[in-house]
C-alpha cells in the first residue's frame, strides 16, 4: 500500500510545516456550542487545521446521549464557512457516509468500535468505492494490529489513498491511569510496516482526563507522530459526552504552544556524524548478540542430542526455573529491566524447546 502525505491531501487551509492539529468537541450539541468552541479555537491562532465533532455517538449503554445526528450537519457546514476550516466527523455505517457526502464533509473517520468489525468496515468501504475522500481510521478497541491493518486495507481496496491512522489507545482489563492503554508499540509497529501512513494521536481517548492530555501529546510528538486530535469544548464540565477529558480552547492553545516538536532528522553535520558513530557501535553489539545467540543454540542442540542418547526428556523444569530466576536477577544488577529480560528468556526457551524437539 502507498499512501498520500497529509500535506498533499489538499484539504487544509495552510501548509503543514508542523504536525496536523485537529480539535473540536466530542459531540456537536447545539449551534451555539459549536460556534463558541470553534471560535475559541480560531482565536488561539493558526494552530488547528481541521475541526472535529461527533454527529452520531457510539455509546456503551443505551439511553445516554447518542449525538444530535444529521440535524447537526448543516451547523457544521456553516462553521466550515465561517471559520474557513475543513470539518471531520465519524461515520459508522453506509447511511452516515451518504449523509456526510451530501453535506460535503471534508474528511471522515472510522471509530474504534467500527474498526473492530470487518463487516461494518466493508460496508463503509463499499459505500466509498470510487469516491475520493480522505478517511482516518482509529485503532480497534482491542489491541489487535491486524484488525487495524485490515480496516485500512479494505478502504485502500475501495480506492481510498488519502488515509491516516488514529491511535486512541486500547481497552484492557488491568487497572490503569489511562482510559485506554496507549500500548505505543502497536502504532509504532503499524508505522514501521507502512512508513508513509500518517499517524495521528488522540490523547483525549487515551488519557480520559484533562491532566493526561499534555503528557500524551508530548509523547506522541517525541515519537514523531504526524498529528494530534484533541477533544475541545467551550464548557467542558457541561459537555453532553466525555466531559472529563475535554479541554477549553484556551487550554488547547497552552497545550499546543507548550509542545516540544522535534524534527524527524537534522541537517547538522555534527549530529549526523555522531549518530553514525553511535549506530556503528549498536551494529557491532547486535552482531555479537546474534553470534552469542547462535552459539547458545548450537549448545542447546548438543544438549538435545545428549539427552536423547541418554533417553532423557527435553524439558527439565528445575533447570528452567533456575534460568528464569537467575537471568532477570543478573540483568537487574546491570540496570536492565527484569521484565524485559524475562520476556527475552521466554522466547529463548521456546526456541530451545523447538530446536531440541526437532532432534528427538
Ligand atoms: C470520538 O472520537 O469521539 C470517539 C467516539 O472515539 P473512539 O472511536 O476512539 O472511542
Ligand atoms: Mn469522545
Amino acid at each position: 500500500m502507498k499512501f498520500i502525505s497529509l500535506n498533499e491531501w489538499g484539504v487544509f487551509p495552510y501548509n503543514l510545516d508542523k504536525p496536523l492539529f485537529i480539535a473540536g468537541p466530542c459531540s456537536a450539541e447545539t449551534p451555539e456550542q459549536l460556534e463558541a468552541t470553534y471560535g475559541g479555537i480560531k482565536a488561539e491562532g493558526n494552530l488547528v487545521a481541521m475541526l472535529r465533532a461527533g454527529v452520531w455517538k457510539p455509546r456503551t449503554r443505551p439511553n445516554s446521549f447518542e449525538g444530535v445526528g444529521a440535524e447537526s450537519l448543516p451547523w457544521l457546514v456553516e462553521m466550515r464557512q465561517k471559520f474557513g476550516m475543513p470539518i471531520t466527523i465519524e461515520v459508522a455505517n453506509p447511511a452516515h457516509v451518504r449523509i456526510a457526502l451530501e453535506h460535503k464533509v471534508d474528511v471522515l473517520w472510522l471509530g474504534a468500535r467500527s474498526t473492530v468489525n470487518p463487516f461494518t468496515v466493508q460496508e463503509i468501504a463499499d459505500e466509498l468505492e470510487g469516491i475520493d475522500i480522505p478517511v482516518m481510521v482509529k485503532n480497534p478497541i482491542n489491541p489487535d494490529l491486524e484488525l487495524w491493518v485490515g480496516a485500512i486495507e479494505r478502504l485502500y481496496n475501495a480506492g481510498i489513498r488519502r488515509i491516516a491512522a488514529i491511535h486512541r489507545g486500547f481497552s484492557t482489563h488491568s487497572k490503569s491511569k489511562y482510559r485506554n492503554e496507549p500500548m505505543w508499540q502497536i502504532p509504532l509497529e503499524l508505522k514501521s510496516r507502512y512508513p508513509d501512513l500518517p499517524l495521528i494521536c488522540d490523547p483525549s481517548h487515551i488519557g480520559g482526563t484533562r491532566e493526561l492530555i499534555a503528557p500524551v501529546c508530548q509523547k506522541a510528538m517525541d515519537l514523531n507522530y504526524e498529528g494530534l486530535m484533541i477533544e475541545t469544548h467551550c464548557n467542558p464540565d457541561e459537555a453532553w459526552s466525555d466531559a472529563k477529558q475535554q479541554i477549553t480552547p484556551q487550554r488547547l492553545g497552552e497545550v499546543l504552544n507548550g509542545l516540544q516538536i522535534r524534527g524527524s532528522s537534522s541537517d547538522n553535520p555534527e549530529f549526523i556524524d555522531q549518530l553514525a558513530v553511535l549506530r556503528e557501535k549498536i551494529d557491532r553489539i547486535d552482531k555479537n548478540l546474534i553470534e552469542d545467540l547462535s552459539m547458545r543454540m548450537k549448545l542447546v542442540t548438543e544438549i538435545g542430542d545428549y539427552k536423547k542418547a541418554n533417553n532423557v526428556a527435553v524439558f527439565q523444569v528445575e533447570r528452567w526455573i533456575e534460568v528464569f530466576q537467575s537471568r532477570p536477577e543478573w540483568a537487574e544488577k546491570l540496570g536492565l529491566s527484569k521484565d524485559f529480560t524475562a520476556q527475552i528468556y521466554k522466547l529463548i526457551h521456546d526456541e530451545s524447546i523447538r530446536v531440541q524437539t526437532t532432534r528427538q
